[in-house]
């Protein structure tokens, strides 16, 4: 029996997609930050494999903003999730990272899975970054002490039709989205558009997280499609995909930018997956646009 936490949210309503069959809980079912609560979780289903997916995710500004949160929740979620699928002997767990995390700078991009603790996550998502690499350690001790065969994977940005569109709590490519539906003749960006980022289709994640359940695979990667652009060409790709080229993109340089590039090389995935497409950016945009029309 598969049971996933955050199963209400982005990540989750796209594996529901392609794993009908698991159990999806959200905060509303159980609150993982209360123990008692996670073992009532984990007896009521006594999964064999767990798919941990919950935790405390935001935007640039909530991050900011609410630091001591993102740390103390992420951490306490990781941690009680953890210790009870030791506890109740689950043989499988997949935890998701995230490539926020890695090092503000490296000497060399894209970053490998080496790359992971080779400096201090950057400045605006510090709390979060040291809260999921605590989670990756705790991962990697459970094997080394318990020999188990729990792993995670490290995503990149993520965007898809489940996003949620609030202002504290959207991802960027989702913002830009209903920016551009908005949108008569302009939209303002924040910073100066030169940021390098890497953004990955929701069911691609959710494809490759069924590709490890389905094939038994255990191993901590990256996953990320191989092409990087700046937030310029993703506005532009942006544009092109709503049909709406003729939009100017302005930016606010008072806004913070954001760390410079964080792209992750997923080489050492793709041997594993045969045959994987990764979702090309405008495809992308256009299946989301689709439906944001309709639920607007
Ligand atoms: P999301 O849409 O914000 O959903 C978060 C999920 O966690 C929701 O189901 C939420 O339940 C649940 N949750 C939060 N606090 C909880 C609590 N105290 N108890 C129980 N459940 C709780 O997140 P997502 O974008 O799907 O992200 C899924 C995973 O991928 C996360 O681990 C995230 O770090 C990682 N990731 C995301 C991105 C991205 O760009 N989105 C990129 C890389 C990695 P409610 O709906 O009931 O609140």
């Amino acid at each position: 029996m598969i049971l996933v936490t955050g199963g209400s949210g982005l990540v989750g309503q796209h594996l529901k997609d392609v794993l009908p069959d698991a159990v999806y809980i959200s905060s509303k079912d159980y609150n993982l930050l209360d123990y008692k609560q996670v073992k009532v979780m984990m007896d009521d289903y006594n999964p064999n494999v767990v798919i941990h997916l919950a935790a405390r995710v935001g935007g640039l500004m909530d991050n900011m903003t609410y630091p001591v949160d993102y740390l103390e929740e992420n951490i306490i979620m990781n941690t009680n999730v953890l210790k009870s699928c030791h506890e109740f002997g689950v043989e499988k767990v997949i935890g998701i990272l995230s490539t926020c995390i890695y090092p503000d700078k490296v000497d060399t991009y894209p970053m490998t899975e080496k790359d992971l603790f080779n400096g201090p996550p950057t400045p605006t998502n510090f709390s979060y970054g040291f809260a999921k690499r605590t989670m990756a350690a705790h991962i990697d001790s459970y094997v080394k002490q318990y020999d188990k065969k729990w792993c995670y994977l490290i995503p990149c940005n993520l965007y898809g039709e489940y996003d949620k569109y609030e202002e504290h709590h959207s991802h960027f490519v989702s913002a830009l989205i209903k920016k551009i539906y908005e949108a008569d003749d302009k939209i303002e960006l924040w910073g100066d558009g030169t940021p390098l980022r890497q953004f990955m289709y929701g069911g691609d994640l959710a494809r490759v997280i069924k590709y490890f359940i389905d094939n038994d695979v255990v191993g901590n990667y990256n996953v990320a499609p191989d092409w990087v652009h700046t937030i310029d060409e993703i506005a532009k790709i942006g544009k092109k995909a709503c049909m709406k080229d003729k939009i100017v993109v302005t930016y606010d340089n008072d806004k913070p930018n954001g760390q410079h590039r964080k792209d992750v090389d997923s080489s050492q995935l793709l041997k594993i997956l045969k045959d994987f497409n990764f979702t090309t950016l405008e495809d992308g945009i256009k299946k989301v646009y689709k439906k944001y029309k309709e639920i607007i």
